[in-house]
């Protein structure tokens, strides 16, 4: 079988040829990080230079980093009433999110659904901040004085940047807080706490080619408490995530946020002119097609989009067998295809959303693998297509 293309990034990204040798090396390391000895000190050090690393990634001071299993565990931490701030201890009492937040933030963390308030997005893909001040407006009036908001930084499926830091004013003006689920930004725009507004950022490490199963939760400094630690024990992680680390997941993670930090301008660049020649083309073979968001800025490496009459299911199959790894913008959980709740919330129809294709690609995409993905594509829509009137006929 010829070489395979992966075009999935947003689902995963493959480890860094760096990433992999710091993740090796860190193997060796016998001790546990809470040892005094020598082995156990070594241990430590991994952890403590990682979380330099993801500190300087983010713009963040090291002590505010808190290590988890991944992105969802972070964004479970995050989603608590039980922030103390600045030594108060009175409980979050809302939390507000956006209607096309990955499903780890939909689910609502530790906040109970009556006090759960959903955010429309605009036709374009983005948050409407007129509705979110309105809503933290209303909310202010009814009673509600500390808020919690919940925004992504750029979506999952679309790419589409979301108006973080002008949500970070209307959230702060009403005495709310902001947390920012950035897994998807690292590596290919910059992420900055500061700059953004966040309070707290999660990030994941094996979207900017880490390894899965760790991840992180920022705090914007150390005024923030969480008082109900999702797991509780041993005093890991400050106290907010018991039970021993996994130090060689953790130093692959420190490494590939350096690696993401340092090349970003380049693999940014690279991204882009690789993903604008793609949609030109795609527009070329498929003049139907349209790519959802395109209105708005996006992240250098994403494309969706539907063509009437593809199913993306017969799709991505199709491609698959080619040799081309890419997916559907529907979720599918225990065997049944759910439509996307993003282009839901953009308004895009269930037939059209039903044909949404998502392509990511990532630093070491090449332009024969963008040209693999166009000649597979000029057959399987073709035969789709024909297909598709057959069965009208
Ligand atoms: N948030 C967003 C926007 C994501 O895209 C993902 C992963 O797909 C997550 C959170 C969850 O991260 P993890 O896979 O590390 O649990």
């Amino acid at each position: 079988m010829s070489e395979r293309v992966y075009l999935d990034w947003n689902a995963t990204a493959p480890l860094r040829p760096a990433v992999r040798s710091a993740m090796e090396s860190a193997l060796d390391v016998v001790g546990n990080p809470s040892s005094v000895h020598g082995e156990g000190r070594a241990a430590r050090r991994l952890i403590e230079e990682a979380r330099e690393q993801v500190a300087r990634l983010v713009g963040a001071r090291a002590g505010d980093v808190v290590f988890t299993s991944g992105g969802t565990e972070a964004n479970m931490l995050a989603l608590s009433p039980a922030i103390a701030v600045a030594g108060g201890k009175a409980p979050r009492d809302r939390l507000v999110i956006s209607a096309i937040e990955h499903p780890s933030v939909r689910s609502g963390g530790r906040f109970p659904s009556d006090l759960i308030d959903d955010i429309p997005v605009r036709a374009d893909g983005r948050v409407d901040l007129a509705a979110l001040a309105q809503r933290l407006d209303d909310l202010r009036r009814a009673g509600v004085r500390r808020p919690l908001v919940s925004l992504m930084l750029a979506n999952n499926e679309t790419g589409v940047l979301q108006p973080v830091s002008e949500a970070a004013h209307v959230v702060h003006e009403t005495g709310g807080l902001l947390h920012v689920d950035a897994v998807q930004g690292p590596g290919r725009v910059p992420v900055d706490m500061a700059a953004l507004g966040a309070d707290l950022l999660t990030l994941s490490a094996h979207k900017l080619g880490g390894p899965k199963g760790v991840g992180a939760l920022v705090h914007r400094n150390d005024d923030l408490h969480f008082t109900d630690p999702l797991i509780k024990g041993g005093g890991q992680e400050r106290g907010l995530r018991a039970g021993t680390e996994n130090p060689a997941a953790i130093a692959a993670f420190g490494a590939a946020a350096a690696v993401a930090a340092r090349d970003l301008a380049p693999e940014r660049a690279h991204m882009a002119a690789l993903r604008d020649r793609l949609e030109a083309r795609l527009d070329a073979i498929t003049p139907e097609s349209v790519v959802f968001g395109a209105n708005a800025e996006r992240l250098p490496n994403t494309t969706l989009f539907a063509v009437p009459g593809i199913k993306a299911e017969t799709a991505v199959i199709a491609l698959d067998l080619a040799g081309i790894a890419v997916s559907s913008g529907a979720a599918c959980s225990s065997g049944k295809v759910q439509p996307s709740h993003v282009l839901a919330a953009m308004g895009v129809s269930p037939a059209l959303a039903g044909g949404a294709i998502r392509l990511s690609l990532g630093w070491s995409t090449s332009e024969s693998d963008i040209e693999s993905f166009l000649n597979a594509w000029i057959s399987v829509s073709e035969a789709l297509l024909k297909g598709a009137k057959g069965l009208a006929a």
